[in-house]
C-alpha cells in the first residue's frame, strides 16, 4: 500500500507501469533520424516531427501543427474520429520536402501520445478504460487505440508505423527527464489534469514482472480521477459532475483543471444572479448556458488590471449578453474567479507534494542537496498566470523555506509530444 493518504487508492486503482531494460522511460535512443508524433489531448491535437541528432545530438530540430476536433468528432463514432486525425498527419506529411524523404522501404515512425485512461499491454497497444473531458465515443471504449489508429492511416494510404502509446504525463516526463535527470514527476494542468512519476520497482505491489534492470518505472497516476471524502465539494461541484458526460468520475479533473474552471465561476454567478439579482432583476439568459463561459474568458477576466476592469465589461457584454456591468459587479467578477482558481492552485499543489511525500523528498535531509524537478505542462498552467503562481507558491509555503530550495517546477513547453516521439525511436523496429 501507498503511504500517502492522498493517492494510496488512487494508484492502485489506476495505475499502469512501463518497464525498460536499463532506464525506467529509454531503453536506448537510436542515432540520427526523424520521428512523428501525435498528441491527442482535449480540444486541439498537435501532429510533430523531430529530428534527432543521434547519441548526445539530443533534438536538431522539431516542427509541429495544431488542429482542433470539430465538436460533433468528439462524440461521434471511433471511425470518424481517427479518420480526421489521420487525414491531418497524411497532410502534414504530405506538405514536407525533400530533405525529410526516407530511404525506400523505411517505414515513418510515431509515438501517440494519448490523454485519455487507458489499459496499456505493451508500448504499442492498449485498450481505452473510458473517455474523459468532453468525449463521449462509445464504439472505442474497449477498444486498442493503436490499432484504431492504425487503420484509419492504412485507409489514408500512409505508411507509418505506431511503435509507441504514451500518456501525456509519461511523454512529458519522458521530455523532460531526457533533458534533466532531475526530472522525477510530470504533472499536466491543461483541458484536464494527471500526473506520472518515476517509482522504485519494488515500491509497486502490483507488478508481478521481472524488475528493470535500472530498479524504477513510471507510474501513470491518473490522479484526475482521485475523490476522497477528506476531499470537500460544493453544491455547484455535484451539479456540474452530475450534469457531465461522466458523473462521478474524474472528480478532481473537474475541480482544478481548464475544462471546468470557467463552467464553476458561470454556475456561481447564476446562483448570484437567482438568489440576489446581481446583473439586474431577470436572471441574464446567457448565463444559464452551461459552458458557455470559457477558462480562457475567466483568466482574462481575472487579469484584468484597468481600473474600470474593461476587460471584465467586456466579456461579460459580449459572452454573456450583460451589457451595462457596474464596477461593483465586475469586482464580484475577478474575486470569484480568483477563489475558483486558487482552489484549483492549491489543490494541484496538494497533489504534488503527495508526490513528493510518496517519493521521501518533502523534507530537509542533511548533507543531501539532491534537486527536485518537475516537468509542468497544458494550456491552464502556461497561459492562466494566477493560477501557476498560486500553484508555485502554495507548494513554497507547504514545503516550507528550506526544502523549496531544492524543488523546482519547470515548464516542460510541448514535452509531451516530444517525449512521445523520443519513446517512439527508442522503441523503433529499426533498432
Ligand atoms: P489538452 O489538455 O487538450 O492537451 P492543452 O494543454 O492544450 O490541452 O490546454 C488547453 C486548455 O488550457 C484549454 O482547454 C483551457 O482550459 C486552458 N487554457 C488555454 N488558454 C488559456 C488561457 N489563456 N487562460 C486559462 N486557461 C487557458
Ligand atoms: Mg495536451
Amino acid at each position: 500500500m501507498l503511504s500517502t493518504p492522498l493517492f494510496g487508492v488512487l494508484v492502485l486503482s489506476q495505475s499502469k507501469a512501463f518497464n525498460c531494460p536499463n532506464c525506467p522511460i529509454f531503453g536506448s535512443l537510436i542515432a540520427f533520424r526523424l520521428f512523428y508524433a501525435l498528441d491527442l489531448g482535449g480540444t486541439n491535437f498537435r501532429v510533430l516531427r523531430v529530428q534527432l541528432g543521434g547519441k548526445d545530438g539530443g533534438i536538431v530540430s522539431q516542427e509541429f501543427a495544431e488542429v482542433s476536433i470539430p465538436q460533433d468528432l468528439m462524440v461521434g463514432t471511433s471511425d470518424e474520429l481517427f479518420d480526421y486525425i489521420a487525414a491531418e498527419l497524411s497532410k502534414f506529411v504530405a506538405q514536407e520536402g525533400p530533405e525529410f524523404q526516407l530511404p525506400t522501404g523505411r517505414q515513418r515512425e510515431l509515438g501517440f501520445t494519448f490523454s485519455f485512461p487507458v489499459m496499456q499491454s505493451s508500448i504499442d497497444s492498449g485498450t481505452l478504460i473510458k473517455w474523459t473531458k468532453g468525449f463521449s465515443i462509445d464504439d472505442a471504449v474497449g477498444q486498442d487505440v493503436v490499432a484504431e489508429l492504425t487503420r484509419a492511416l492504412e485507409r489514408q494510404g500512409l505508411d507509418m508505423r505506431v511503435s509507441a502509446l504514451v500518456n501525456d504525463t509519461v511523454g512529458t516526463l519522458a521530455g523532460g527527464r531526457y533533458s534533466n535527470k532531475d526530472v522525477v514527476a510530470a504533472v499536466i494542468l491543461g483541458t484536464g489534469t494527471n500526473a506520472a512519476y518515476v517509482e522504485c520497482a519494488h515500491a509497486i505491489p502490483k507488478w508481478h514482472g521481472l524488475l528493470p534492470k535500472s530498479g524504477e518505472m513510471v507510474i501513470n497516476m491518473e490522479w484526475g480521477n482521485f475523490r476522497s471524502s477528506h476531499l470537500p465539494l460544493t453544491e455547484y461541484d455535484y451539479c456540474l459532475d452530475a450534469e457531465s458526460l461522466n458523473p462521478g468520475e474524474q472528480v478532481f479533473e473537474k475541480i482544478i483543471s481548464g475544462m471546468y474552471l470557467g463552467e464553476i465561476v458561470r454556475r456561481v454567478l447564476c446562483r448570484i444572479a437567482e438568489e440576489v439579482s446581481l446583473f439586474g432583476d431577470t436572471v441574464p439568459p446567457k448565463l444559464k448556458v452551461p459552458f458557455v463561459l470559457r477558462t480562457p474568458h475567466m483568466s482574462a477576466m481575472h487579469h484584468d488590471t484597468s481600473s474600470d476592469l474593461k476587460v471584465v465589461g467586456d466579456k461579460l457584454r459580449d459572452i454573456l449578453e450583460i451589457p451595462n456591468s457596474s464596477l461593483k459587479e465586475r469586482k464580484l467578477v475577478v474575486q470569484l474567479c480568483d477563489i475558483v482558481a486558487a482552489r484549483g492552485a492549491r489543490l494541484a499543489a496538494a497533489g504534488i507534494l503527495g508526490i513528493l511525500k510518496k517519493l521521501g523528498r518533502e523534507t530537509f535531509k542533511d548533507g543531501e542537496n539532491q534537486r527536485t524537478v518537475i516537468a509542468l505542462d497544458g494550456g491552464l498552467y502556461e497561459h492562466y498566470a494566477e493560477y501557476s503562481k498560486c500553484l508555485e507558491s502554495t507548494i513554497a509555503e507547504l514545503l516550507g523555506e528550506k526544502v523549496s530550495e531544492s524543488i523546482v517546477i519547470e515548464h516542460s513547453n510541448d514535452g509531451s509530444g516530444i517525449g512521445a516521439a523520443l519513446l517512439a525511436a527508442s522503441h523503433s523496429q529499426y533498432l
